[in-house]
């Protein structure tokens, strides 16, 4: 079966969002106002199943509103516009606190000393279903106060990555033979970086992209969709193998708006 009418038959169906969500959307996403029209319509048909589909549940008394869910799936769905799966197949809850949580954090020494601390953490993904935000965070976002950092992208990054069954930087793409392993690309970037700062230049990607691949692979999802046109800048490998693993460009729909 060729390529095209697989993607005739997976794409999502339905009328698009109702007219308070759309208005959501725009307003909360802004890549949502600039994309081509068949993106555009895609983006609100997952995001309308994503909304049919997931179950959200907020923490400490938050009580989630209409906002909080367009905006999430919002940002999540942008990730998925050229997959033909078009949809998070193993998750089923998003849960919200209203800011920061703690996290127990479990770690052994070379001896094999078992210490356990707690972590303040704006989100977390979980193999199991479940991904974990954080509403403050979003707000942020929402503000356009958050710069490069997208809590929600990266959490559901690393949802796409765990396709495969392994969380390893390395996504499955459905239908792409072609990703390169991010385990090479890690040390590579580390070095770029390195280069970087002592040359005086600011950091291009946040310090915790370089603790592992797949966290590489998070965060330079962030930037691939917020800071798309600096990104492909700066990062050109990265940029190129996202497009690939996302089968989009937001450069270059941020470049044609700005014409
Ligand atoms: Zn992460």
């Amino acid at each position: 079966m060729g390529l095209t009418r697989l993607w005739g038959l997976l794409k999502p169906g339905g009328p698009g969002l109702a007219t308070h969500r759309r208005q959501i959307l725009r307003d909360n996403v802004p890549l949502s106002r600039i994309l081509p029209q068949a993106e555009g319509e895609r983006l609100e048909r997952l995001v309308g199943d994503f909304l049919d589909r997931k179950h959200f549940e907020g923490c400490h008394g938050l009580k989630v509103t209409e906002e909080m869910r367009v905006t999430v799936a919002g940002y999540a769905c942008l990730l998925l516009l050229r997959d033909p799966v078009g949809d998070f197949p193993q998750l089923g809850t998003v849960v919200v606190y209203p800011e920061s949580f703690a996290a127990p954090i479990r770690s052994a020494n070379h001896v094999g000393i078992v210490t356990e601390t707690v972590e303040e953490r704006l989100g977390e993904s979980w193999r199991e279903g479940t991904v974990v935000l954080t509403w403050d965070s979003i707000r942020e976002i929402i503000a356009g106060m958050s710069g490069d950092c997208n809590v929600i992208i990266h959490e559901f990054a690393h949802q796409i990555d765990a396709r495969r069954g392994l969380t390893d930087g390395a996504p499955l793409l459905a239908l792409r033979g072609r990703y390169r392993d991010w385990d090479d690309l890690l040390p590579a970037e580390q070095r770029r970086q390195r280069t970087a700062l002592r040359r005086g230049r600011p950091a291009s990607l946040d310090a915790y992209a370089f603790t592992s691949a797949e966290e590489l692979f998070a965060v330079a999802t962030e930037c691939f969709y917020m800071r798309p046109v600096r990104f492909r800048n700066s990062h050109p490998e990265l940029h190129a193998e996202l497009q690939a693993v996302y089968g989009v460009d937001p450069a270059a729909w941020v470049l044609s708006a700005e014409c």
